[in-house]
């Protein structure tokens, strides 16, 4: 039996107009004995229509989509929507508030945690009034994300495909309607993610890697900003301006064996820039020792073919850390789906 949330919102979702408040999860602590860790959340409703959930800071350390939230939760008029707009800017609000990718409470890592349960710690509770709560209601999930403090990206929006062709169009049609130059197909849906567990529920669902480098990238925040209003035209549940899109070209992930891992702990350094088209075989980078300058630094190698999407940010590695990731062309990925276990 699905067990009932603890945490509980001032916000009432089926009230027309702009709401902003909190969803409220109980923490018992020293400083705060009855206390609670207020998640902001915005409700936009006008009406009948659509549901959009947007969402950022499911990893805090991320940093577009949670200001392109903030934005358009400030900007939203209810006036111009039809339908609803649920807007989470800072899901992991924990992890978001001290700029880090997991909680710093329990260690939890959200887009780990789905269906999430309300009896295994703060980042499970988040999941699971996420997963049991919100996506319910949703006709369409985005979930923004950035490389984070460990990966830099060359910026891309993307979908997760699941098994239902019809969900899988109504993602694709979402990711077109975005417009990012690069949009990208992840091909399987975890349902450990947020995305895999939206899909799993029947919803499209689209998102993103924005930047990355734990720093906040001028160019994509734009784009994130003016993807978003298009996205909520394209759903209906918005009548205002946006601006044209850029040509986007389409490619995918079919699978882990497009990553690339340290083999070693020390500096590495990488043999390719982002944007770089390589062959299965191709040099990556060395892993160099500076504490041993007579040591032959250690060569890594690209396994596929496909272009360079993500490199690891910081220079120091440990052995497993992953130092870059490709895409190849296309949004059928020309292959079969490959292991996850991200
Ligand atoms: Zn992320």
């Amino acid at each position: 039996m699905l067990k009932p949330t603890r945490i509980w919102t001032e916000v009432d979702y089926e009230k027309n107009g702009k709401q902003s408040g909190w969803l409220m999860l109980p923490h018992s602590v020293t400083r705060s004995a009855y206390g609670m860790i207020a998640i902001p959340i915005a409700v936009i409703k006008n009406g009948n229509g659509p549901t959009a959930f947007l969402m950022a800071g499911n990893h805090g350390d991320e940093y577009e989509g949670q200001i392109a939230l903030c934005k358009l939760i400030r900007a939203i008029d209810p006036a111009r929507v039809q339908g609803r707009a649920i807007v989470m800017p800072a899901a992991n609000f924990p992890a978001a508030m001290a700029g880090v990718r997991v909680s710093p409470i329990d260690g939890g890592n959200l887009n780990r945690c789905f269906p999430g349960d309300p009896d295994r710690g703060v980042t499970q509770e988040i999941a699971h009034y996420i997963d049991s709560v919100l996506f319910p209601m949703v006709d369409l999930f985005a979930d923004l994300h950035s490389g984070g403090a460990s990966l830099a990206y060359l910026p891309f929006a993307h979908m997760h495909e699941g098994s239902d062709p019809a969900v899988n169009r109504r993602s694709l049609d979402a990711l077109t309607a975005f417009g990012a130059e690069y949009s990208v197909v992840w091909k399987h849906a975890d349902e450990r993610f947020a995305p895999g567990a939206a899909v799993k529920r029947g919803i499209a669902c689209m998102g993103g890697e924005f930047g990355g480098g734990g720093s906040v990238n001028r160019s994509m925040l734009a784009n994130v900003e003016q993807g978003l209003w298009r996205m909520l035209k394209h759903m209906g549940i918005w009548d205002g301006p946006t601006q044209a899109a850029p040509a986007t070209r389409y490619m995918s992930i079919p699978g882990i064996d497009y990553h690339v891992h340290a083999p070693d702990a020390g500096v590495f350094e990488p043999a390719t820039n982002l944007g770089d088209w390589v062959k299965a075989g191709d040099l990556c980078g060395h892993v160099h020792f500076v504490d041993d300058p007579m040591r032959t630094p250690v060569p890594c190698y690209f396994k596929r073919d496909g272009m360079v999407i993500c490199q690891r940010h910081p220079a120091r590695v440990e052995r497993g850390d992953c130092v870059a990731h490709q895409v190849v062309a296309g949004a059928d990925g020309g292959a079969p789906a490959g292991r996850t276990g991200f």
